[in-house]
């Protein structure tokens, strides 16, 4: 893991936020390697869950909500950790994770538990009081409730059907931590989909099925994923299942992804709290029913740190150690680098005519600083599955070599089959 967190600052994927600041707990800023990877995960999601289906579609709703629904969905009252204080050096844990009555480090003495609500609060317009009082959204998911009659009654969706949508949430935790794992601002890819109240099991089955195999997809280990099905001393009241997608962590399985089975709970409380009817008529059955809902719930920062985690590997080569990330090509930031072999003219000319004829294509990128040996540790070590480099011989013989990051052969390709050959690759390995 630390390791991990050492490539991924060194070699641009994330960064603390602020970090000439000192930083800041729970935020983390994404470089240029980390915005390309998040922005592929985002991109597969939003193709799988969108795109790529006839019933879901997207939405892009507001992070600043009218406060009322965050009481209306229970997040007022009920999205508390309990927190414990030390009466001696006044730092705050969770209550949960802190062992005996007292601060292991100074001895000090514990409070009785509280209830901290995790909900950031700020104040909307010029006025700073309790009427102003507004949240930032800790889910995504309440975006897709209030909005759900107006997806109904704009467009030709009926239940069964989901609302997808995928945005920025935020949660004031007491212990972030596990570097991008637990942050105070995250991102959210979430589904919610809306069906027949008898239908709900069967397609709590149907998601949690989908959702494993997406991160197959991914390229992740079979091996270090797995399904885990909620006891009921897990489940919320109104849930009438729910299972988590886990990844084996350097800390241990943990929660990828939730994918729940949530009742009519969200709709009939936004129901009752707006006074506005959020049922759906079946005009072919003749009833009137409060949809159920089925809920993927996946984050865009743990699938990041999850293929990275997944892709690390240090190898042996000839004696040396060389540290690969095996990205798979839907995700890695970029598909093809071009190297010329020296800095030399006409190779540096060639090189970049070559880059630029493959960019339409691929995600591509051109790097003639330091030696070649350098440029491929680095080119391995930011996941990227080729490289071409156009040699001395490129300029007679209008050929140059792709080296594959995975099993490092070298072929000899004419400039002009460059692409297809390419192509090719990138379709049937990395
Ligand atoms: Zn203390």
């Amino acid at each position: 893991m630390e390791k991990l967190v050492s490539l991924a600052k060194r070699r641009g994927y994330f960064f603390q936020s602020s970090e000439i600041y000192g930083g800041i707990q729970g935020v983390y800023d994404f470089g240029p390697l980390g915005v390309a990877l998040r922005n592929n995960i985002k991109r597969a999601w939003w193709r799988t869950m969108v795109e790529l289906r006839d019933d879901v579609v997207g939405i892009d709703a507001g992070i600043i909500m009218n406060p009322r629904v965050w009481e209306a969905s229970g997040h007022v009252q009920n999205f508390t950790d309990p927190l414990v204080e030390c009466k001696k050096c006044h730092q705050r844990f969770r209550a949960d994770q802190v062992s005996g009555p007292r601060h292991q480090e100074d001895g000090g003495e514990f409070t009785e538990a509280r209830q901290f609500n995790l909900m950031f609060k700020t104040f909307i317009g010029p006025l700073e009081n309790s009427s102003t009082q507004v949240y930032l959204r800790p889910e995504t998911a309440q975006g897709i409730f209030v909005n759900f009659a107006n997806v109904l009654n704009s467009t030709r969706m009926r239940p069964p059907f989901g609302i997808a949508q995928i945005g920025k949430a935020f949660r004031n935790e007491i212990t972030p931590g596990n570097s991008i794992f637990r942050m105070r601002e995250f991102e959210q890819m979430e589904l919610e989909f809306f069906v027949p109240p008898a239908d709900e099991m069967t397609w709590l089955d149907y998601w949690k099925n989908q959702r494993l195999s997406w991160y197959q997809s991914l390229g992740i280990r079979p091996e270090r994923l797995r399904l885990r099905a909620h006891g009921k001393d897990e489940l919320a009241h109104y849930a009438r299942g729910a299972f988590d997608v886990e990844y084996e962590f350097p800390f241990g399985w943990s929660e990828l992804e939730g994918i729940a089975a949530r009742g009519d709970y969200d709709l009939a409380a936004h129901q009752r709290a707006s006074g506005k009817d959020l049922s759906y008529f079946d005009d072919i059955k003749r009833e009137r029913y409060l949809p159920h809902v089925v809920e993927p719930s996946a984050g865009v920062d743990r699938t990041m740190l999850t293929l990275l985690i997944d892709a690390y590997h240090e190898e042996e080569v000839r004696g040396e150690q060389r540290v690969v990330l095996k990205l798979d090509r839907s995700v890695a930031p970029i598909l093809v680098a071009v190297l010329p072999l020296s800095r030399k003219e006409p190779l540096t000319q060639l090189a970049q005519q070559v880059e630029h004829q493959l960019r339409p294509y691929f995600r591509t990128e051109y790097d003639d600083t330091q030696s070649i040996g350098k440029r491929y540790r680095r080119q391995d070590e930011i996941g990227t599955p080729f490289a071409v480099t156009v040699d001395f011989e490129s300029v007679n013989d209008h050929a140059a070599t792709i080296r594959s990051r995975d099993d490092m052969t070298q072929v000899r390709v004419p400039l002009a089959s460059l692409k297809d050959a390419l192509a090719e690759r990138l379709a049937t390995e990395g």
